[in-house]
């Protein structure tokens, strides 16, 4: 496919607000593309040139962007400035420097490989000169290409190709594509989220059909998306789906690393599947010394841990070592221990589909007793509510969060609930079960005192994993310090957007929108119905709303906006607070 073709199709995706409609350009685009460039094609609609989880960013600031520009048609770095603070666009300032250049071409012979091929090159350019040979590659790149792929083209160094294709919409399209309709989506994401690879399981589709997709196991070095924990409101009910015998384990408050281990080479993801190796050394050594296998993916979680003390260290401890800079003095500053909860790879095996209990078999097998980093998380095999109750007692006398019940017979559902894992907080003695993580969908500007900060409310939403959008669940307008409304001020200008995005279905229009990005913490008194929010609607118009929401932290720095709480479990929520009445 000529990239010109791929143009095209990006100005299709970005005039459209609906995301039925999205599906249905792609699905067009997907059925021109060759089996060979599905891949590319995947990635360059989402603005990348890799899985999101390969640290292959392009990143090129403003600044650099601009000198290509200048240099690939004849104009200088100030100019292109000025041009895309005019626009608020480098897309649109460089497109229209194209037009009016002599160096326009007017038809571009480059194909998709092609201008993949020299996008990952920019990419990979690193060491001494780098900047200057990023600077060339891009200017001659958009020397080749015409107008309207230069809009687009440019977006995506500067990582604001902003089409709002969320990863379901991209499996709905697929499918929609090759089996003309969306019934392929459930088996396409079972592909997906045991390798997070959309380019990889979309030529694996185009290749081998059903087949391909049927074949695709876990892969080391490829992160898997996370079983997750469902809540219920008590021990009873727990005790009631588990079965007479389950396995407890403490719910330490840290967050959840999974290991890929391959003879010495070891990796490491967050929950949000973001490949954290360099940030925890410590954890990496421990992972080569004392998990005995020739490859593995386990997964636990990581926490501060002072073991001259035995003492576990509270979150705000341990998310100190989540940062980018001095990692080698926080490293000595505040060790991490790894508490191992599971195994879902072995020597070449992907063994999700065995039984919890035969995984933890072989995760006590290969990693060692005397680990000084990577240690066992306790198990203790319970069989009622009185048990369940004594050891949640003492997890909380031990500062840690509560439990996590597992069902003994269960396998490892990628990326998925299902009542195999269930989880008990401490917070569930309050009114709501759980706190609700929500994602920014828009901002209100202040007024008043609030002026100055910019900001003076939010417009929160939760995910709906069914239709893959974002819907309403609260306005936050009280609650929060003038900082924090600084702050929502700061987030929300970095993500600003002009319309309202295709994934967010809302009757609320706020001041500004943002693209769904940022997930928040929220507590609140109670879940109610509502006909303002569009969370759950039901027949009648109403949907779900949070009272009195609160603010507790700002960024849920390892969560996905597709991370966030979502509708069919604010609609659990709702229910459980009638069972506990
Ligand atoms: P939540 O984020 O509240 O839904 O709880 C699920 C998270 O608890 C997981 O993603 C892990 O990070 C964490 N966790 C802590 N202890 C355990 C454990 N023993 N088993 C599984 N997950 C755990």
């Amino acid at each position: 496919m000529k990239f010109s073709k791929l143009s095209e199709y990006y100005e299709k995706l970005e005039a459209t607000s609906k995301r039925l409609e999205l599906v249905d350009i792609l699905s067009k685009l997907f059925k021109e593309s060759d089996d060979d460039e599905i891949g590319k094609i995947c990635y360059l609609i989402q603005g990348r040139v890799a899985p999101f989880f390969e640290p292959t960013e392009i990143g090129m600031s403003e600044n650099l962007a601009a000198i290509s520009i200048a240099r690939a048609f004849g104009s200088s770095k100030e100019e292109v400035i000025k041009s895309y603070r005019h626009f608020g666009s480098m897309g649109i300032a460089a497109q229209q420097l194209s037009q009016n250049s002599k160096f326009k071409v007017q038809s571009s012979k480059l194909s998709v490989a092609e201008v993949f091929e020299r996008l990952h090159s920019i990419a990979k350019t690193g060491g001494e000169g780098s900047v200057e040979k990023k600077i060339t590659i891009l200017a001659d790149l958009l020397n080749d290409l015409d107008s309207v792929s230069v809009k687009h083209v440019v977006n995506i160094p500067l990582g604001t190709l902003r089409l709002g294709i969320g990863d379901p919409t991209v499996l709905d399209a697929l499918s929609l594509a090759k089996h003309g309709d969306k019934s392929l989506r459930p088996r396409l994401e079972g592909a997906y989220n045991k390798t997070s690879d959309l380019g990889f399981v979309a030529e694996a589709f185009f290749k081998k059909g059903i087949e391909g997709i049927k074949n695709i196991h876990l892969i080391v070095g490829k992160p898997i998306r996370p079983a997750l924990a469902e809540r219920l409101p008590s021990a009873d009910e727990a005790v009631k789906r588990l079965g007479q015998e389950f396995a407890a384990e403490p719910k330490l408050d840290g967050f959840r690393v999974a290991v890929h281990k391959k003879g010495d080479e070891i990796k490491l993801f967050s929950r949000n599947l973001e490949n954290t190796t360099n940030a925890f050394p410590d954890i990496v050594e421990g992972a080569k010394k004392e998990v005995k296998a020739k490859s593995a993916i386990l997964e636990g979680e990581a926490i501060a841990y002072n073991p001259t003390t035995s003492e576990f260290l509270p979150f705000q401890e341990t998310t100190k070592r989540r940062r980018k800079y001095k990692i080698e003095e926080m490293t000595k500053k505040l060790p991490l221990i790894m508490f191992a909860f599971d195994l879902l790879y072995l020597n070449g095996q992907d063994i999700t589909q065995k039984s919890y209990k035969e995984r933890r078999k072989l995760l006590s097998s290969i990693v060692s007793k005397e680990g000084q980093i990577i240690r066992l998380v306790e198990e203790r095999t319970l069989h009622n509510a009185q048990e369940v109750a004594e050891f949640f007692n003492e997890a909380i006398s031990q500062g840690l969060e509560g439990l996590m019940l597992k069902k003994l017979d269960s396998p490892y559902v990628a990326g998925g609930r299902g009542f195999h894992w269930i989880k008990f907080k401490r917070s569930q003695a309050g009114e709501l079960t759980d706190s609700v993580d929500c994602v920014l969908l828009g901002v209100y500007s202040g007024r008043g005192k609030r002026t100055e900060f910019g900001a003076g409310g939010l417009l929160v939403g939760l995910y709906d994993d069914k239709k893959d959008e974002f819907v309403t669940v609260s306005r936050i307008g009280t609650g929060l310090t003038d900082e924090e409304f600084r702050k929502v001020n700061e987030i929300g200008k970095d993500i600003k957007v002009k319309h309202k995005p295709a994934r967010v279905n809302s009757e609320i229009t706020p001041s500004y929108w943002v693209e769904p990005k940022v997930v928040l913490k929220i507590y609140a008194d109670e879940i109610t119905r509502s006909p303002i929010h569009t969370a759950g609607r039901d027949k009648e118009g109403f949907g779900y709303a949070l009272r009195f929401p609160r603010l507790m932290k700002f960024r849920e720095a390892d969560k996905r906006p597709e991370d966030a709480t979502t509708v069919s479990e604010i609609e659990e929520m709702y229910k459980q607070q009638f069972v506990r009445k």
